[in-house]
């Protein structure tokens, strides 16, 4: 048999735009590019402790049982899943976009029964829609996603969810995969129980170990547990062998993701979480006047949009694929961005605007490239507008 020939790896150069990955800032890279070290040399125990206090800091929490979960969003979220659903649990769950689907799949592997709250896409959780639904259904664990990926929406008061759900004796699970580090959450103040997250979108690291946090009364219901969860891999109570005081091998840490994890969080630290959440609202408010000052109107009203995840319409006059326009901004411009999902495939732009990335020389290059873009595949545009707006509200914020 002939040795492949395989050449030195040399990706691209692009400028990740998208639903994650987002830019990572070179300090993260320098430090997954460390040396690593045993999981469980004296080292590498205080880079787990200082790991957890700075997650800690990003979740805004005073959780004991804070950790970078091995893994991407979906293994942090699925840990939580899993191990907060009892078999037969109703486990209440969001139908507005990709991400609630999601945990409804995973509920029911953990042996639990979801049951739906409905908004549209493109809509958040109506307070008065999760108090019906908690009148019907008596679910014992709500899930609601904060930041929703899929739609660019946020859930605006939170609190208003939570007090629902614990005046029903139910926990709350969050999914913050899309805000945390870039749009404002407050983990104790606002109530939630249990809160998930992952590297690669606001917190600019490349995937691999994801955030995850439980308080007093979710460690309770897991540890209260009559059966195990059916992952070994992600059982919390094996994992807190290695993640709390005794420090005990459970499985091997990624060491180098732990690394450029805590190099991420080290940054947003430096620039204070309250200055990133500003940072991002005025660098994606930029953004969303840019498109549409070219006819891209945006999905989310303003009351519910996400800074890090913009959703916007192709003008309905344009005719044009999504896709031809995202395959073609990748090609000549090296720009990721992405299309619709679920009821908003075929129609929609996704723009994310994420930690590193988040800047005003990324969203001025971005919408320069979108206005070309478009003017190349044939689409009636006043290309020049989308620039000259970025910049108009960048000077007035
Ligand atoms: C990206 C994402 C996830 C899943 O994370 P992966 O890192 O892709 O596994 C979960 N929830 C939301 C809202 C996301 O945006």
């Amino acid at each position: 048999m002939q040795p492949p020939e395989i050449g030195e790896l040399s990706p691209p150069d692009r400028l990740l735009m998208g639903p994650g990955p987002s830019e990572v800032h070179p300090r993260t890279l320098r430090a997954m590019a460390a040396p690593p070290v045993g999981h469980l040399d004296p080292a590498f125990l205080d880079v787990m402790d200082e790991t957890q206090d700075l997650l800690r800091y990003v979740l805004r929490t005073d959780n004991q049982w804070t950790i970078p979960v091995s893994g991407t969003g979906s293994a942090a979220m699925e840990a939580a899943i899993a191990n907060l659903t009892r078999p037969d649990d109703a486990v209440l769950v969001p139908s507005n976009g990709y991400f609630g689907d999601r945990m409804a799949a995973m509920v029911r592997r953990a042996g639990g029964e979801p049951v739906r709250v409905d908004a549209p896409w493109g809509e958040p959780l109506d307070p008065d829609d999760v108090s019906d639904a908690f009148a019907e259904h008596d679910p014992d664990l709500f899930g609601f996603v904060h930041a929703e990926t899929s739609t660019g929406v946020r859930q605006p008061d939170v609190p208003a969810l939570t007090d629902i759900a614990h005046d029903n004796d139910a926990l709350v699970v969050a999914d913050v995969v899309t805000s945390l580090g870039g749009v404002e959450f407050r983990m104790d103040e606002w109530g939630v129980d249990a809160a998930y997250s992952a590297g690669q979108k606001c917190l600019s690291c490349p995937p691999g170990a994801s955030p995850l946090s439980l308080n007093r009364r979710a460690m309770e219901r897991v540890r209260d547990r009559e059966s195990r969860p059916r992952s070994w891999y992600l059982d919390l109570t094996l994992l807190d062998d290695y993640w709390g005081d005794e420090r005990a091998y459970h499985h091997t840490a990624p060491v180098s993701s732990v690394y450029a994890l805590r190099e991420s969080l080290r940054l947003v630290v430096e620039e204070g979480l309250e200055t990133r959440w500003e940072r991002h609202e005025r660098v994606a408010g930029a953004l969303r006047e840019g498109l549409a000052a070219m006819g891209l109107d945006p999905v989310a009203e303003p009351d519910w949009w996400l800074p890090s995840l913009n959703t916007a319409r192709l003008p309905d006059t344009a005719h044009v694929d999504p896709d031809d326009v995202i395959e073609r901004l990748l090609a000549e411009h090296g720009i990721e961005i992405a299309g619709g999902l679920g009821d908003l495939a075929g129609e929609v732009l996704r723009i994310g605007c994420m930690g590193y990335g988040a800047t005003p020389d990324n969203v001025t290059a971005l919408v320069a490239a979108l206005g070309d873009t478009l003017l190349a595949l044939g689409v009636d545009v006043d290309a020049d507008a989308g620039p000259a707006a970025v910049r108009a509200s960048l000077r007035d914020s």
